[in-house]
């Protein structure tokens, strides 16, 4: 069954207002199985949205519209669905009644604008709306439905929820979906994808999707059957297989987080964690911390912005820095044996980089950011070309020492 999602409102299309609607419909059929072939935003114009919503109805099974359903004269959605389905209004005494009731419990006067809202098209079913003024809207024309539902978020999600889902639920043929979110790091889109072509060519009712972030790339896995069992052998099997080519760059599951994976192996393992930072200047330490209960394995994070930090909290020799610099393989690996001295623990994880946008030198450019590992075993350090801004920089390096620490603690290289 296809859904295709229409957005009604100028705000929208001139950027005013995100449209955070669409989001929560498409996730929320997703959970009764209909899945979204489209979305179009319109603006506030009769014979645009007149013409998207027939396009809309040519393409696919299930139309849902939201927003232009108020009192005021900028709501013309219903207009625009009486000339596509050619019906007249009709007036609902009833759907007045309960508008009526709404502003008397708010001991308001209801202004007599409001009445157009009893307006229905003829045959069309209404959801009432428990939070607001404007009614739903459902017409089913032969194998097609169309709702149109009010554009506040908090409206429209009531409605979605408690009206919508259960009137569709039934009338339309639902498939099972299993959806399977695997969390990679440390490596890029392409590298992965191309690890992973030899199981890429999938069947129809199974979709591959990568999403690329600072933090890394999550592999969603979406499978679809008639039953729950038809859809959920085939996304684990090919999450077997995708563990199988690219298992040591996967991090987690679904919600897991790369901190929150760390904390539970170092609980597990009962040991510690300390950091040392300059160019994140406590980033790491506040995502390591953002988890609850970290208190458990994190110990300290220090932040050594200036060479005199480093030498005084750290115990980073002067020579160090005077020979190779502050941003170096030898200060990264002082910083972290220091912090892990110091601080009496497992592991020190130390960040030293050029984060921009000054700063750099042809043989260090900006970007350039040294992140070492101290472990009761060795000390291992790595140099990284963030290559992109302050912000970017910052950000990618604490996530690039996330995942060394992590491969640390389980010895993957
Ligand atoms: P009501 O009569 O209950 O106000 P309506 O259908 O007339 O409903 P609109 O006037 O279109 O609603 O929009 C009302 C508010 O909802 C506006 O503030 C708008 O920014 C917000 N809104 C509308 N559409 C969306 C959307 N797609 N995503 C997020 N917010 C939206």
């Amino acid at each position: 069954m296809d859904v295709e999602l229409i957005t009604i409102g100028d705000e929208i299309i001139s950027g005013h207002t995100v449209d955070t609607n669409s989001v929560y419909i498409a996730a929320k059929l997703g959970e009764i199985g209909l899945w979204v072939t489209y979305k179009t935003s319109v603006g506030d114009d009769l014979r645009r949205m007149e013409e998207v919503i027939l396009q809309a109805l040519k393409r696919a099974d299930l139309v849902i519209t939201t927003g232009g359903l108020g009192p005021t004269d900028d709501d013309i959605t219903k207009r625009a669905i009486v000339k596509v389905f050619k019906r007249n209004l009709v007036f609902h005494e009833d759907v007045l009644e309960d508008i009526k009731k709404r502003y008397e419990a708010r001991a308001i006067k209801m202004p007599s604008i409001n009445q157009n809202q009893a307006l229905l098209p003829q045959g069309a079913v209404y959801l009432p709306n428990k939070t607001g003024s404007a009614v739903g809207v459902v017409i089913v024309e032969g194998t097609k439905i169309f709702a149109a539902l009010p554009g506040v978020p908090r409206e429209m999600e009531t409605m979605v929820a408690e009206e919508l889902v259960p009137f569709l639920t039934g009338r339309v043929r639902q498939e099972h979906i299993r959806v399977i979110k695997l969390r990679t790091t440390g490596i890029i889109e392409s590298a992965l994808a191309e690890k992973i072509m030899p199981i890429t060519k999938l069947p129809e009712s199974i979709r591959l999707a990568y999403l690329p972030s600072y933090g890394g790339v999550d592999l969603r896995i979406v499978s679809f059957g008639p039953t729950k069992e038809m859809a959920t052998a085939p996304a684990e099997n090919m999450a077997k297989q995708i563990r199988e080519l690219v298992g040591s760059y996967i991090y987690g599951e679904d919600n897991d987080t790369l901190e929150g994976v760390i904390g539970r192996l170092l609980k597990e393992k009962k040991e510690t964690l300390a950091t040392a930072e300059s160019c994140t200047a406590g980033l790491l330490a506040g995502q390591i911390t953002a988890v609850p209960g970290s208190s458990e394995y994190f110990e300290r994070g220090v932040v050594t912005y200036s060479d005199r930090s480093k030498m005084e909290l750290l115990g980073v020799s002067e020579n160090i820095i005077r020979a190779y610099g502050a941003v170096s393989t030898q200060t990264a690996e002082a910083m972290a044996t220091g912090i892990r001295e110091k601080a009496g623990v497992d592991y020190g994880v130390a960040i030293t980089g050029i984060a921009g946008p000054d700063g750099g030198t042809e043989e260090k450019p900006v970007g350039t950011v040294f992140i070492a590992v101290a472990s009761a075993k060795t000390v291992k350090s790595k140099k990284f070309t963030m290559g992109g801004d302050r912000e970017i920089n910052r950000r990618r390096s604490v996530y690039t020492a996330l995942e060394f620490l992590r491969r640390t603690i389980l010895g993957i290289d």
